[in-house]
């Protein structure tokens, strides 16, 4: 049966395109996450701060002047 065999390398194919959708989603979904995470650190003392006030520690997000 030759036309078996084209169909099983239609299904691999269709198997590979769904399995680099799905790996585009997850690396599209962790990396904005890592990133958020890091931006919540103090790059101070490196405590998680809650919103954007300043830290305990008296160090603010960066980039405002004055105050
Ligand atoms: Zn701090």
């Amino acid at each position: 049966m030759p036309a078996l065999a084209c169909d099983v390398i239609v299904k691999i194919v269709t198997l590979f395109l769904v399995f680099m959708v799905v790996l585009a989603m997850f690396g599209r979904l962790r990396f904005p996450g890592q990133k958020r995470l890091d931006a919540a650190r103090c790059p101070r003392c490196g405590r998680f701060r809650l919103g954007r006030s300043r830290c305990a520690c008296g160090t603010n997000n960066g980039g405002d002047k004055g105050g």
